[in-house]
């Protein structure tokens, strides 16, 4: 905010013959230096799950442990234990996710390799196996379930890993407990643009429409749902 308003000048300086290259050019402050390796997070980002432990999760049911299985580098989810949830709470943040669907095809549109990633533990974007799998299009790999669609299908097949990387931005609430702005969410599936700063209209129940609850920080939350789908190398940058 800071740099824009210091680009806003008066009407005299408007007068681009006054002006030099170097009256618009910002040196303060610095943008801090982030190190960026090709196979490795950000230097800055906290690491969710690093293929070793639980350590960072808890079980998403009040007095419950975790009994998902690690194996391999990655965490599978046990079917029937109950979803999973990050021991700390975010608001705004990049966020990059490997998951993988089951290798053995079995089921179909929503019964084949389902999960999810919910935003602040209320707003799910779909995990599915929609290689070949038709379903509902607001259901399917990318969605922000039962509201937006993927802006197309970038899946791979069963068996194989898969990327999201999400830049998500919390909703904010006047003191009424009125939304004064959605949550925005941008995904990219497997590197490519699935959604474009979409906002988010509220809660993603399979049952029922959108609703907003004033809420504040809130943890990542994968989704139990029967299916064993993997997922690993789990980062985050809050911004
Ligand atoms: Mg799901």
């Amino acid at each position: 905010m800071l740099a824009i308003i210091s680009v806003v000048v008066s009407n005299a300086q408007l007068d681009t013959s006054k002006q030099t290259p170097e009256s618009s050019e910002l040196w303060e402050p610095v943008p801090r230096v982030v190190s960026a390796p090709p196979s490795a997070p950000p230097s800055d980002a906290i690491v969710l799950f690093d293929g070793k432990d639980f350590s960072k999760w808890k079980s998403a049911k009040p007095g419950g442990s975790i009994q998902w299985t690690i194996a391999d580098g990655a965490m599978t989810v046990k079917g029937g234990s109950g979803d999973i949830e990050t021991v700390e709470q975010f608001d705004d943040y990049q966020l990059h996710i490997e998951f993988r669907t089951p290798a053995e095809v079995k089921g179909s549109s929503q019964g084949r390799g389902n999960s999810g990633i919910f935003m602040q533990g209320k707003y799910e974007l779909q995990v599915l196996d929609s290689y070949n799998n038709r379903t509902y299009s607001n259901g399917q790999a990318g969605s922000i379930y039962k509201q937006t669609m993927p802006l197309v299908n970038a899946s791979r097949k069963p068996g194989e890993w898969q990327v999201y990387d999400v830049v998500y931005t919390s909703p904010k609430f006047n003191k009424d407990g009125f939304p004064t702005h959605p949550a925005y969410i941008t995904v990219l599936h497997n590197g490519v643009v699935i959604q474009n700063h979409t906002p988010i209209y509220g809660t993603t129940p399979y049952v029922g429409q959108p609703k907003f609850e004033v809420h504040g920080k809130g943890p990542i939350r994968l989704q139990d749902h029967s299916n064993p789908t993997s997922f690993r190398n789990i980062w985050i940058r809050p911004i």
